[in-house]
């Protein structure tokens, strides 16, 4: 392809409306542009990230088994009343009529749509398993859509689905999709990892998402560095073992004046005690339903745990005017002394006594309060999040935390969907059983968005060869000139001729405002066609990825390539591992 003819619109100014690298750099290079909140346009060069992205997939979900089917993105209400997700799925599901008032949403998943085909076609065991995908765009109406393609309203996912006879088999599909994925980001250039995920309402223990890491990830993994152990903060347990000793003697709790002490640091401050001998209580609505949940002052409660413990679809913070009502008290001196609604602690308070808590009175709180003497504890829960203080959940061993990009999700869903929507089958015996599902994501347009996060420096975008739009920039330093524009176009056509796909850059620019444009889109591998290196026989070659440049000779320059090119992604394997 040549850059003069292809619609390539950099610019040299960083966009305001960006606020990650990815977001802006695809801005810069030309590749997307934004319609309208959470909606982008993909340039030339930004659809070829995408397909690169999915011809990988497709490769590897066709090795374990997939295939491909394309599905509408307009699905009927019925089927969502069917699987009971109407209700449930709330605002991020787009609604609307037809003209014969007819009820639609766009799919922002297709469990339901994908449940009905397999339903209506498969009736033995001996049709099973099934094991389908397709690559489409989604619609998600986000509450915060942002960071340009990482959390857009429209975004192409690859969906797979899997029915099964049996648990087993359900596993395995399972499974084969899991190592799918590994090798789809392996391939990609990522570094990655699976870790364990909240499977939510729907149970069971087969959930993993795969991370890409990165700072700007919204993700926090925390990984063992003992053992195999990685799990999503959401889901990381706490290993949790009662000290066994007998607790302090805890002196009679006293209520002491705190005024405008609103925080634990502001208390334990002004009460000169450490934020761990403080229970910090909140307040939150479970599905409407107000409970109150205790973890050390030093500590965050993990609102998905919550929202497990509860059996809750939502559970948000009560606002000010709840904990008014609930505690009489403004927020911020809620405690649970005398607390009448359902109290959830933290397991780690059981170790300690003699804490401070909120007197639930304006501008007091309690000093000496041991929760088993002087409060009713409804249940003792795992519901904060995990620290770098707390051991490995598996091995006790050392864990650490750090940032990760959601860019896939597979999931074990059993017969959540199946048994709602009757999808059955007769078994060997000829009984009627129920399908076993598996579902399996992966955000191809959020990829591309996390490989930039991932791979980039400050003169633009670093891509992993696999993800590059093209293999090769061929910049021609000067097209006026007949020799160096001869030269060009033969190394153009004699590269493409051995498969390589290559953008040659031919635009009558100055070399300056060509190499910036060459590091700004990120393509791996860079040739310099100039009369300098073409008197000497060579045409210069730059690595993007670690910048080191050096000399093909033109003579043998198909092989010397090859080799070179090889010698790239030599580099670029070694940094992955
Ligand atoms: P998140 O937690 O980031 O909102 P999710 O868990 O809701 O994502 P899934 O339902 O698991 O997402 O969707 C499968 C995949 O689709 C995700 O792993 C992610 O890569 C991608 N994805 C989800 N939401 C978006 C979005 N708003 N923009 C781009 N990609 C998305
Ligand atoms: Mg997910």
């Amino acid at each position: 392809m040549r850059f003069s003819q292809c619609y390539i619109p950099t610019l040299k100014e960083t966009p305001a409306e960006a606020e990650v690298v990815s977001h802006k750099l695809l801005l810069r290079a030309g590749m997307v542009r934004k319609l309208t909140s959470g909606m982008y346009t993909y340039l030339p060069l930004g659809l070829r990230v995408l397909d690169k992205i999915s011809r990988v997939i497709r490769e590897e979900m066709a090795t374990a088994g997939y295939q491909e089917l394309l599905m509408p993105m307009v699905q009927p209400a019925d089927l969502w009343k069917e699987s009971g997700r109407w209700e449930h799925y709330g605002k991020e599901l787009l609604r609307f009529r037809d003209r014969n008032d007819r009820e639609y949403c766009l799919g922002p998943t297709h469990e339901e749509v994908i449940t009905d085909l397999v339903r209506g076609e498969v009736r033995s065991y001996r049709q099973l398993p099934v094991r389908l995908y397709q690559i489409q765009t989604k619609f998600r109406d986000e509450i915060r859509p942002r960071f340009g393609l990482m959390r857009g309203r429209e975004f192409v996912m690859k969906d797979g689905y899997s029915f099964d006879a049996t648990a087993e088999g359900a596993e395995k599909s399972y499974w084969e999709c899991h190592a799918a994925y590994k090798r789809i980001f392996q391939r990609l250039g990522l570094r990655f990892r699976p870790v364990e995920a909240d499977s939510g309402s729907i149970g069971g223990n087969f959930s993993h998402e795969f991370m890409v890491l990165a700072e700007a990830g919204e993700d926090t993994i925390a990984f063992c560095h003992d053992c195999e152990y990685a799990a999503n903060v959401e889901r990381a347990e706490i290993r949790h073992q009662a000290l066994g000793t007998p607790r302090d003697a805890c002196p009679p709790a006293e209520c002491v004046p705190t005024p405008g002490a609103h925080t634990v640091e502001d208390v334990s401050a002004m009460l000169g005690v450490p934020a761990s001998s403080v229970v910090k209580t909140l307040i939150f609505l479970a599905d409407g339903k107000p409970v109150a949940v205790l973890v050390r002052g030093d500590r965050e409660v993990n609102d998905v745990k919550l929202k497990n413990l509860c059996h809750a679809q939502d559970v948000q913070m009560a606002d000010a005017a709840t904990v008014i009502a609930l505690t009489h008290a403004p927020v911020g001196f809620a405690g649970p002394v005398g607390l009448d609604i359902p109290v959830y602690a933290d397991n780690e308070l059981m170790d300690g006594t003699d804490y401070v808590a909120g007197a639930n009175k304006a501008d007091s709180h309690w000093k000496h309060v041991d929760l088993y003497r002087d409060t009713r504890v409804t249940s003792w829960v795992d519901v904060r999040m995990i620290t770098t203080e707390d051991a490995c959940p598996r091995c006790g061993g050392r864990l650490e935390l750090t940032h990760g990009i959601e860019v896939g999700h597979v999931f074990m869903l059993g017969r959540k969907y199946s048994d709602a929507m009757h999808a059955t089958f007769l078994d060997e015996n000829g009984k009627e059983q129920t399908m076993i599902m598996g579902c399996y994501g992966i955000g191809v347009s959020r990829v591309a968005a996390a490989a930039i996060e991932q791979n980039h420096d400050e003169h633009g975008i670093v891509f992993p060869p696999a993800i590059a739009p093209f293999d090769c920039l061929l910049l021609n330093l000067d097209p006026r000139n007949e020799a160096v524009n001869g030269k060009a176009e033969e190394i153009y056509r004699c590269l493409q001729s051995t498969g390589v796909e290559v953008l040659l850059d031919d635009r009558e620019e100055r070399p300056g405002v060509k190499f910036k444009d060459a590091d700004l889109l990120g393509i791996p591998l860079q040739l310099v066609v100039g009369g300098k290196g073409l008197a000497k026989g060579v045409v210069e070659c730059k690595d993007r990825r670690s910048g080191t440049k050096g000399e093909l000779s033109v003579d043998n320059l198909t092989q010397a390539f090859a080799a070179w090119s090889a010698k790239v992604q030599d580099g670029w394997d070694a940094q992955q591992a």
